[in-house]
């Protein structure tokens, strides 16, 4: 689908009011990596409708390289020309919706981007990116005055969610310039908590790793790497990788980082088996998820990088997660690879909570590895022969 004219106007960073599109990266004052996850984490980007996302990684990454794209929208930029191909990842999109049908009094229903609990779905605020700008939506719920008591305690289910926009009538909801397969998002935004250092906004998963790879990518242009380095935003990744496929099919890379929002399960009901990693910890090593295996060897460079420069690490294995470094890892011939997470609180809804400490130190650990990945090592990590052979 060609740009509409919406979302032309939000990649250009125009201000439309809402306050979950105003870009404030341009504004950016006295602490500009705060300023870039506000930016990140406010802008509207559901799997498929990246433009807004696009449209911050792509001035913030060109100066440092050759820029291109993927047939699907991911951003690469390739920096080097020698020594092994590193691919550093991390995903543009966010979980959203789009909206299906208007009902005859004017409600809109939706089909949901990514995955969501059911009961993340009601009572919130959204925004429906129409063909005539934002509209404000509430995902309503039926009051507990009239629900019956034996009811009350039922989980909510997504066939009865519905999006309230205000309007009384289909005819008044189709006049706002809503049709079906409209992108929806959450409307959260970004806020300093009360306890210094954490931030409360959406789309931490993976807007805070499109942050780490953009001050990866300033500190390595700097400081100089020993790669053939291809710093990649991916789309489409909360429904399958879809991106991240595209982009390692052009990348080929011999060895492949994906930096994620890691799962901190250090809130009162989690089962102790569901995640190992706490806000504040450091950086989350994925040992184990769904979709990839980290090669070993890689895993213990990091972890002894993580020990020389003095940054923690937490090592996680969570069952019900994916990410992009399975992709990375089963282009080509296959590739070592490493998820890192910045631990999140509360991933897949409207609000999570990161820590900034974990921030900083992922961007050192990643700064530091890549400088360790020359042709030599990456060989060595490539290496399956048994010794002696
Ligand atoms: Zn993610």
């Amino acid at each position: 689908m060609p740009p509409r004219p919406l979302i032309a106007a939000l990649a250009a960073g125009l201000c439309l009011g809402a306050s979950a599109f105003t870009p404030t990266l341009a504004q950016a004052a006295g602490d500009p990596t705060r300023d870039l996850l506000e930016a990140l984490s406010n802008a509207p980007g559901p799997s498929g409708f990246e433009e807004p996302v696009r449209a911050i990684m792509v001035p913030a990454l060109k100066p440092y390289g050759k820029l291109s794209y993927d047939g699907m929208g991911s951003v690469i930029l390739e920096t080097g020309t020698s020594g092994p191909k590193v691919m550093l990842d991390a995903h543009m999109d966010e979980l959203g919706g789009m909206t299906r049908r208007i009902t005859a009094d004017g409600f809109v229903t939706m089909q949901m981007l990514g995955g969501w609990l059911d009961a993340a779905l009601p009572g919130q605020r959204w925004i429906i990116i129409g063909a005539k700008g934002p509209v404000q939506a509430v995902s309503a719920m039926r009051d507990i005055h009239v629900i019956p008591a034996d009811e009350r305690g039922k989980p909510f289910d997504r066939r009865n969610l519905f999006l309230d926009v205000g309007a009384s009538s289909a005819a008044e909801a189709a006049a706002l310039g809503i049709e079906a397969g409209d992108p929806v998002v959450p409307d959260s935004k970004f806020v300093e908590m009360n306890i210094a250092g954490r931030y409360m906004g959406k789309a931490w998963d993976d807007r805070v790793g499109c942050a780490v790879i953009i001050e990866a990518l300033q500190r390595l242009a700097k400081e100089g790497h020993p790669n053939h380095l291809f710093v990649v935003a991916t789309t489409q990744e909360e429904i399958g990788l879809r991106g991240a496929q595209t982009a390692s099919n052009l990348v080929q890379p011999d060895i492949g980082i994906a930096i994620e929002g890691g799962m901190a399960g250090d809130q009162p009901d989690t089962h102790p088996d569901e995640t190992n990693a706490r806000l504040g910890g450091g950086p989350d090593l994925f040992v184990y998820d769904a979709s990839a295996l980290p090669n070993r060897k890689f895993t213990a460079l990091i972890r002894q990088t993580a020990k020389e420069i003095g940054v923690p690490v937490q090592l996680d294995l969570v069952s019900g997660y994916g990410d992009d470094s399975a992709m990375m890892q089963k282009s080509g011939g296959g590739a070592p690879t490493m998820n890192i997470g910045v631990p999140v609180r509360y991933m897949h809804v409207h609000n999570g909570i990161m820590d900034r400490k974990d921030f900083d130190e992922t961007v050192d650990l990643v700064v530091a590895v890549i400088k360790r990945l020359d042709a030599k090592t990456v060989a060595q990590l490539r290496d399956f022969t048994p010794p002696g052979q």
